[in-house]
């Protein structure tokens, strides 16, 4: 239906939609050949209103946006002292899938990061899940966040997991570091973050996982309480620190809203109380965020006075 919301959003995309800079993230043919006109944005609000533009029901696999919600699991199950005594909370300014630990502790520095989310993969489920019972769990919750039931793409499963010696070398240095637990085996981890990575979503289901998180972990149109409120915090904190790969800092100063990018060309962002947003472009700037995503999120966060220093 017409409303001046969706004539909005479409000024958005039509905002945007010249701009052809970026490259597709090329490490796998399955993402190498996606087409990179796509373009896509979702606005849900807290109150459970959604509206979407583009090509809002194509779908894509989520990648590292998972991370944010995977984190959130990784502290219901296991308690946040524990999570945080094998996953940092720094911002690492390198890149997503740097191979290093911190000093001292060997921690990964942060769950936003490859190293740091295959750490909280291990985590789903608790000390005694299986890797079957963690790929579930992961399936399954965020299947409620979007409010519909999520399948994994399995061409970007495959084609992953063909190319996987990076994530497999954090596995197996994070197991060395003591930070996986005895009774994990590394490739098996690997091969669930993977799987995580490549469920299928669009932007109307991620715009409704953002604002779950927006709204305290309450779905806002299922109303099922699905992240407890302390988790909630502590996910939208580390987004706002370490959600944009290595370029946080720009992304705080110029949009102001926690997010979570993935390789794909998606951006969630949750601005608690108020909204959850979601975009969706495959070209990727040099720190892997979406081109014409960052733009759209800055555009809405100057538009609608989203940024969380702005007085409201
Ligand atoms: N599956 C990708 C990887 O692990 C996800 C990375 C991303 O979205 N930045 O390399």
């Amino acid at each position: 239906m017409k409303s001046p919301i969706y004539d909005y959003l479409h000024h958005v995309l039509e905002n945007v939609r010249p701009d052809a800079s970026g490259r597709v993230a090329g490490y796998i043919d399955v993402l190498a050949k996606a087409d990179p006109s796509r373009l896509a944005v979702a606005l849900a609000t807290v109150d459970g209103h959604l509206y979407s533009a583009g090509d809002d029901t194509v779908e894509f696999s989520i990648q590292s946006i998972s991370k944010a919600f995977v984190y959130a699991l990784a502290i219901e199950d296991n308690g946040l002292e524990y999570v945080l005594s094998k996953v940092g909370v720094e911002p690492s300014g390198d890149a997503f899938n740097h191979l290093s630990l911190q000093k001292g502790s060997h921690r990964p520095m942060n769950p936003m990061i490859n190293a740091g989310a295959i750490a909280t993969h291990s985590l789903v489920g608790g000390p005694s899940a299986t890797a079957e019972e963690r790929a579930e769990r992961v399936l399954d919750v965020l299947s409620r966040l979007a409010g519909r039931r999520l399948q994994v793409d399995e061409a970007v499963y495959e084609a992953e997991l063909r190319d996987a010696n990076r994530n497999m070398g954090l596995g197996y240095m994070l197991k060395a570091a003591g930070i996986l637990s005895r009774d994990v085996d590394p490739q098996e981890v690997v091969k669930g973050y993977i799987r995580q990575c490549s469920i299928k979503v669009n932007v109307r289901d991620l715009a409704l996982m953002a604002a779950t998180l927006g709204n305290g972990g309450v779905n806002p149109t299922t109303g099922e309480e699905i992240i407890p409120h302390d988790s909630v915090r502590q996910v939208l904190s580390v987004m706002t620190t370490c959600g944009m790969y290595d370029s946080a800092g720009d992304w705080v100063s110029r949009v102001g809203i926690p997010a979570k990018s993935g390789v794909s060309g998606a951006i969630i962002g949750a601005l608690p109380g108020q909204i959850g947003l979601a975009v969706f472009s495959p070209r990727l700037d040099d720190k892997g965020n979406s081109v014409r995503g960052v733009s759209m999120c800055e555009k809405l966060s100057t538009d609608m006075g989203l940024h969380m220093m702005d007085i409201s």
